[in-house]
């Protein structure tokens, strides 16, 4: 198509390439400020066990608190950063920010897990488990095995052994991990097999639609089953509503996290959520009556 349109269309589109490129640095630039300038924060959101009513844990979750547009979420900055070094220093930073926080709470008698997106490119960086040591060991307040790494499959895909290595050395110094946004990607099983992460964790893709399609139906069903065989503890996201909640405990997962339990809250919210959850939890109730 384009060779039809002869040679100043291909003029054309390198002062476009050339715009982008410009526009891309840029924005990069920008992030880079924001970062400096501490406009990034970190919103948590619970985990609990749906059955017995405990809360298990967060998962911290980046934001972007922007003097003129607002609270910005990460589709909105960070796959600009992903092909970027500056993936590393945000990774970083969210890191010592979750660790600082961890360590407020551990003083007001809150020793919860929380868990870590890490990407792709930030984990494969040859300083990654120095780093990792050397964040955790600025703060010696915090054990090491409340800190959980959470993982995507495009970021194994890209070396297995490597992964595995890096992955085990974490674990020698207590972090552990999840496999997030599990059974999106192609090689699903392959990687779960292979790779020694404690914990998988259900897209919230296959969760929004249970209710009404059987076939991911099928697949979470199939998550469940893998989880017991390789032996790993299981949590669902995007859990909205108690029929979710309920479906996914008939079947066999009893840990959630989701907009019906709990959204993405400052780190202040946090201890008053988990005090006021254990009482008020009222599923599991709900699910011996319906069940009948
Ligand atoms: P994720 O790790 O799979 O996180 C879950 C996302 O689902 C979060 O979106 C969360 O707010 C959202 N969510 C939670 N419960 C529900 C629900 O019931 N329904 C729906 N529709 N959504 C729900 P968020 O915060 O916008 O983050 C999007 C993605 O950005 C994350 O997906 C993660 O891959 C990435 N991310 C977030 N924070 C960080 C970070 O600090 N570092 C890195 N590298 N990636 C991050
Ligand atoms: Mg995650
Ligand atoms: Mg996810
Ligand atoms: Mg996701």
């Amino acid at each position: 198509q384009a060779k039809q349109l002869g040679r100043n269309r291909y003029h054309l589109y390198d002062l476009d390439a050339a715009k982008d490129l410009q526009t891309r640095h840029r924005e990069l630039e920008r992030i880079r400020q924001a970062l400096q300038h501490g406009e990034f924060r970190l919103h948590y959101q619970p985990k609990v066990n749906m059955r017995s009513g405990r809360v298990i844990g967060l998962e911290a979750l980046i934001r972007w608190q922007h003097p003129e547009q607002g609270l910005l979420s990460p589709a909105a900055f960070l796959p600009q950063t992903e092909h970027s070094p500056l993936i590393v220093d945000i990774g970083e930073w969210v890191l010592h920010e979750v660790l600082a926080q961890m360590a407020v709470w551990a003083l007001e008698g809150y020793e919860l897990p929380v868990s870590v997106n890490i990407a792709a490119r930030h984990f494969h960086h040859i300083d990654f488990v120095q780093r990792l040591q050397e964040i955790l060991s600025e703060h010696p307040e915090v054990s090491p095995h409340l800190l959980e790494l959470e993982i995507l499959e495009s970021a194994a895909l890209e070396d297995v052994l490597v992964m595995r290595e890096v992955m085990a050395a974490c674990q020698g110094i207590g972090v552990s991990f999840a496999l997030d946004d599990f059974g999106t990607g192609y090689s699903s099983l392959t990687y779960l097999k292979q790779l020694p992460a404690e914990t998988i964790k259900i897209d919230k893709s296959f969760v929004h639609d249970m209710l009404d399609d059987q076939e991911d139906l099928a697949i979470i069903e199939g998550v469940i089953g893998l989880a017991g065989v390789f032996r790993k503890e299981l949590i669902a996201e995007g859990v909205e509503t108690a029929e979710h909640g309920l479906m996914l405990m008939r079947y066999g997962c009893d840990c959630a996290q989701g907009y019906g339990i709990g959204r993405p809250m400052p780190p202040e919210a946090v201890a008053e959520w988990v005090r006021g959850f254990e009482p008020d939890w009222k599923w599991p109730l709900w699910a011996e009556n319906s069940w009948h």
